[in-house]
C-alpha cells in the first residue's frame, strides 16, 4: 500500500498500547459507556455499572459531532469535568472524543484516550494537532473512507510524533438501511495483515440496534479483534443521544460473559 510506512506490519512485531493497567493489543479490550455525557449521576452510574460488568475503559463524548446543530452538542468542559470524577470513582481510564484542533492541549488533560470520531477521520489539522499529544488516540473509521485512506489517517499520527495509535471500524457506509451502518468485519483480519496498530470493532454505531450489538460483538472476538468499544446507558429510554443502540447494564453484562468465554475457548483452541 502506497505511503503506509510507520504504520506498516513489520515481521509481525505488533504494538501495544498501554493506558495505567490496560493493554489494548494483547487481550480483548472492551470500552463502555454512553453515547454522551448528559450529567453526573448518568455518568458515575453507568460507570460503576461497566466496571461491574466486566469494562477495561469507559467512554462518553463531551463533545458531541452531530448531524444537526440542532441537535445536543454535549456539556464541554463540564461534561470533561464529570468524566474525570467518573475515572476517580471507578478507576477505568477514559476514552472520549476531541473535535476541534483548539480543544486539544486540555481535553488531552481530562481524557486518557483521544477520540477520533468518523467525521473527523480525514481531519487533517486535527490529526496533526493529537499526533503531537503524548496521550493514545484512537482512530474511528471514516464512513466513505477505504482502509488505505483509514491507514494514511494513522500516518499522520505516527509522523507527528505519537506511537499509540488504535484503529476503531464502526461500520460504513452501504445500500442496506435496515442498519445504521454496515459493520465491514473484513476489515479487522484485512487491517492485521497490513499494520501493526492494534484493531478494535464499535458494534454499536456499525448496528444502531441493541439486538444486533452482542452478535456483532462476538463476530469481533472470532475475527481477531483487539477489543470493542460499545455504549450502554443506565436508563437507554432516557438517553440523549442514541437511546435506539444503548445497551442497559444488564445486557452488557451478560455480553461481556460470553465475549470472555469465546475468548477463553479461542485462547485454548489449537
Ligand atoms: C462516538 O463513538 O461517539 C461517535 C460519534 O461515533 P462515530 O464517530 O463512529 O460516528
Ligand atoms: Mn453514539
Amino acid at each position: 500500500m502506497k505511503n503506509i510506512r510507520l504504520s506498516a506490519l513489520h515481521e509481525n512485531e505488533r504494538t501495544v498500547v498501554r493506558i495505567g493497567h490496560v493493554k489494548v493489543g494483547d487481550g480483548f479490550c472492551i470500552i463502555a459507556g454512553p453515547c454522551s455525557v448528559e450529567n453526573e449521576k448518568q455518568t458515575i452510574e453507568t460507570a460503576e455499572a461497566v466496571r461491574d460488568g466486566g469494562a477495561d475503559m469507559l467512554r462518553g463524548g463531551a463533545f458531541k459531532p452531530r448531524t444537526s446543530p440542532y441537535a445536543f452538542q454535549g456539556l464541554g468542559l463540564q461534561g470533561l469535568k464529570i468524566l474525570k470524577k467518573a475515572r476517580e470513582a471507578t478507576g477505568l481510564p477514559v476514552v472520549t472524543e476531541v473535535i476541534d484542533t483548539r480543544d486539544v492541549p486540555w481535553v488531552a488533560e481530562y481524557a486518557d484516550v483521544l477520540q477520533i470520531g468518523a467525521r473527523n477521520m480525514q481531519n487533517f489539522s486535527l490529526l496533526k494537532e493529537v499526533g503531537k499529544t503524548q496521550k493514545p488516540i484512537l482512530l474511528k473509521r471514516g464512513m466513505n473512507s477505504t482502509i488505505e485512506e483509514w491507514l494514511n489517517c494513522a500516518e499522520y499520527i505516527l509522523d507527528g510524533g505519537n506511537p499509540d495509535v488504535i484503529l476503531c471500524e464502526r461500520g460504513i457506509r452501504t445500500f442496506e438501511t435496515y442498519t445504521r451502518n454496515t459493520l465491514d468485519i473484513s476489515a479487522v483480519p484485512a487491517l492485521k495483515e497490513l499494520t501493526h496498530l492494534p484493531v478494535m470493532i464499535d458494534p454499536s454505531h456499525a448496528s444502531g440496534r441493541v439486538s444486533l450489538i452482542p452478535p456483532l460483538s462476538l463476530a469481533a472476538v472470532a475475527s481477531g479483534s483487539d477489543g470493542i468499544m460499545v455504549e450502554v446507558h443506565v436508563n437507554p429510554s432516557e438517553a440523549i443521544c442514541d437511546k435506539e443502540q444503548a445497551l442497559t447494564p444488564a445486557q452488557f453484562k451478560a455480553m461481556v460473559g460470553k465475549i470472555r468465554s469465546l475468548q477463553q475457548f479461542m485462547a485454548d483452541s489449537p
